[in-house]
């Protein structure tokens, strides 16, 4: 059984549930490790990530509920963070913000520029996501997306993130192949490329359970094809759901913890006595 996650939402962003509520739903699923990862606030307006003006009241939070709970579970302070293509960087809050964090999820959620108010977003909507290669890509889904891979290995060079969130989220309206093949010659090497950067840094790939919640079909990020690819790599992997409410907060773990064992894996990394340790598999 995988017993933490690393991936949890609250009404601090996006989610439904208080902090308070996702942990304990974590406890009553029997974790014994978890992190809370807000969206942290973005340099331009948006109605998704935490305010700036809560960052403070969101870290004295986490401080309470680990000292409340600690009896119960490992709690762990993170927020997922925001590498932007456009900028080959993340915000200055953000650095800002890391040293006082416990570990860090780092993702790229934007398409094109990303210093205007009005941003593109590669998982808001199917049309979004569209509009966005259409006016930064001229509709040139290709060029969109080996951009997209190479500002991921960009990111893990430069920042070593603890985590690597949601790898491959561009297939998230993918549905029927509707953008790209994930099968073609030119996305699988432009992946590869990628996992072969990552495999130089010490960041970990989250398998992100959560998405088949929220839009059935989507699978598991990253696709099942690549984890043998991962695993080839010596690429480490933790685990998370990316939950944004207490239904979620487990999501189709056995399910995961039943692939990646059979590719090969034996062990994923959790964070105990705040350091990172590998736990084994089918445990
Ligand atoms: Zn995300
Ligand atoms: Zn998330």
């Amino acid at each position: 059984m995988l017993l933490a996650n690393y991936h949890v939402h609250s009404d601090y962003c996006d989610g439904k549930n208080s902090l308070e509520e996702m942990v304990a739903a974590g406890i009553a699923s029997g974790l014994t490790s978890m992190g809370l990862s807000s969206h942290l606030s973005l340099p331009f307006p948006n109605d998704w990530t935490m305010k700036e003006e809560n960052l403070e009241n969101y870290l004295n939070d986490v401080k309470v509920l680990k000292d409340k709970y600690s009896s119960q579970i490992e709690l762990y302070c993170g927020l997922e963070i925001d590498f932007f293509i456009d900028r080959q960087d993340i915000s200055d809050l953000a650095k800002a913000v890391i040293p006082r964090l416990d570990y860090t999820i780092m993702a790229v959620h934007t398409i094109g520029i990303t210093t205007g108010a009005d941003v593109s977003y590669i998982d808001e909507s199917q049309q979004n996501f569209e509009q966005g290669i259409k006016k930064y890509y001229a509709g040139d889904k290709q060029a969109f997306i080996k951009d997209y891979y190479q500002g991921i290995a960009k990111m893990v060079s430069m920042f070593e993130p603890d985590i690597l969130g949601h790898f491959d989220l561009v297939k998230k309206y993918n549905r029927d192949n509707r953008f790209f093949n994930e099968q073609d010659t030119w996305y699988q090497e432009t992946v590869k490329d990628c996992l072969d950067q990552i495999a130089t840094k010490n960041t970990r790939m989250e398998i992100n359970t959560g998405t088949n919640l929220r839009i059935p079909g989507v699978g598991r990020y990253p696709s099942d094809w690549m984890i043998p690819e991962m695993k080839k790599r010596n690429i480490p992997i933790t685990i998370g759901s990316d939950s944004h409410s207490t239904a979620g907060i487990v999501f189709e773990y056995d399910e995961a913890e039943a692939y990646i064992t059979e590719c090969g894996y034996q062990e994923y990394w959790v964070l105990k006595k705040g350091r990172w340790d590998a736990q084994p598999l089918g445990v």
